[in-house]
């Protein structure tokens, strides 16, 4: 049975992954922090399963820059799979807080790296890398080759983790890979991101709970995927039978105010009605439009992205809607 070990299994992505991962039958073990509270809600229905927890699934304290508790893990688990998604992942509040970005997205990587290199048989790595790297890019779409001209702490943290794996993996001969990923989403998004900030509104606004919502610049676009899809991408690269670097993307553009369509129209109503722009929520560096081509990832591992944009607002809208409804959050 193949041990996978996830940092960021709380997360959006490590949640779906350790689903996944266990649907396959792995043993999976988690790197979790402490935390005041122990409402870790996206894993609350594998905890609840006594069949899993603490059989099939199991987790371990840690922080990311506490290197000890880190290496200890490694020691106690062997993983033969290290996915590496945990950090800090709202390219906004990276400028609010650029050193814990660049520590935890960044120097943490490369901790872990340095530790891999120490093992006798280090377990296959995946470092969750981001469309961030490119910033300012000077192609569109980007490859895996596109330069890298990040413009964010976020771009800058996740530019140096994505360098160092390839400075890694040629000079260590450590089996290490970067999953380049553009924006995904699910019902599982943080609350802080735009995509569910929206679809969240437009549920509460049909609820009669809130009134309006104040949006940024309506025009930003960006590359969304289905976050499974993505998920499905991780497990796919990790699995090839070569350490490399993927694209994982949708390779299509959407709007703001696409998606403010589709969320407020899968509730029956017009978000002009509802929504009022606010030069305050503009980003200080919004990056040039980042757009993937995935063409390696179809091509190598057979992965593509199988939901449409409109069915993932509308199921994250309606999936709002009813926790809202019971009360639930
Ligand atoms: P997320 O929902 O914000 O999850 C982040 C995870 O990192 C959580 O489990 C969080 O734990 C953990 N974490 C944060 N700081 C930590 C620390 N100091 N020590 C230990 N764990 C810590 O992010 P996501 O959307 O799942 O994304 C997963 C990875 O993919 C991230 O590295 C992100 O930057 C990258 N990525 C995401 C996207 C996207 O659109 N989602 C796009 C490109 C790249 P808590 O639950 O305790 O906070």
């Amino acid at each position: 049975m193949t041990i996978s070990l996830i940092t960021g299994i709380t997360g959006q992505d490590g949640s779906y992954l350790a689903e996944a991962l266990l649907e396959r039958g792995h043993i999976v073990h988690g790197v979790v922090r402490r935390t005041s509270s122990l409402d870790r809600s996206r894993l609350a229905h594998l905890y609840a399963n006594l069949d899993i927890y603490d059989k099939q699934l199991f987790l371990h304290y840690a922080d990311l820059n506490d290197t000890t508790a880190i290496r200890r893990i490694l020691a106690k688990v062997v993983p033969a799979q290290l996915f590496h998604l945990a950090g800090q992942s709202h390219v906004g509040v990276s400028f609010e807080i650029p050193e814990v970005t660049c520590d935890l997205n960044g120097m943490a990587t490369l901790r872990i790296l340095e530790m891999l290199r120490e093992m006798p048989h280090p377990p296959r790595f995946l470092h969750a890398s981001s469309s961030e790297i490119f910033g300012d890019a000077s192609e569109r779409p980007q490859t895996e080759t596109t330069p890298l001209n990040p413009t964010t702490p976020y771009g800058c943290s996740k530019a140096f983790a994505t360098q160092l794996v390839r400075t890694y993996r040629r000079h260590h001969n450590l089996f290490a890979c970067n999953s380049i990923s553009y924006n995904h989403e699910s019902p599982k998004r943080g609350e802080n991101f735009v995509t569910r900030k929206i679809c969240r509104a437009a549920a509460s606004i049909k609820l009669g709970l809130q009134k309006r919502l104040c949006l940024g610049n309506l025009d930003a676009r960006r590359d969304w995927s289905d976050a499974r899809d993505i998920v499905r991408g991780y497990m796919a690269v990790i699995d090839h039978h070569t350490a490399d670097d993927f694209i994982l993307s949708s390779g299509q553009m959407h709007s703001i105010r696409e998606l403010a369509t589709i969320a407020f129209c899968s509730m029956g109503l017009k978000w002009e009605d509802y929504v009022d722009v606010d030069e305050k929520f503009f980003r200080p560096s919004d990056p040039a439009e980042l757009c993937g081509n995935c063409e390696k990832a179809r091509h190598v591992l057979g992965w593509k992205s199988t939901r449409s944009f409109s069915e993932l607002i509308e199921e994250m809208t309606c999936a709002e809607y009813d926790w809202l409804r019971m009360g639930q959050r």
